[in-house]
């Protein structure tokens, strides 16, 4: 299987506090897809600004630590694309 990208848009975003690597980090685990960024919280993948409003993480002393995953949406093109190949 391969798999090939490219760069549909670019835009500035502020580092969000979520992925500042100097943080403190609890162990409460927090999952990624790996492949868009997104975050899940409860049962719904969102965009990092929208994961650090819902988990209220400015609130917090320490942060949730990240682990990787696919996101559903991710998932499901990862299979469009093996069906094809
Ligand atoms: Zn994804």
């Amino acid at each position: 299987m391969e798999f090939h990208t490219r760069t549909l848009l670019e835009e500035e975003r502020p580092t969000p506090i979520l992925l500042d690597a100097d943080v403190g980090r609890s162990d409460e685990l927090l999952r990624s897809c790996g492949w868009c960024k997104k975050f899940l919280v409860g049962d719904e993948w969102v965009e990092v600004e929208e994961a650090v409003q819902r988990l209220r993480l400015f609130q917090r002393r320490r942060l949730p630590s990240i682990t990787h995953g696919i996101c559903d949406g991710c998932y499901e093109k990862m299979n469009e694309v093996a069906a094809r190949a």
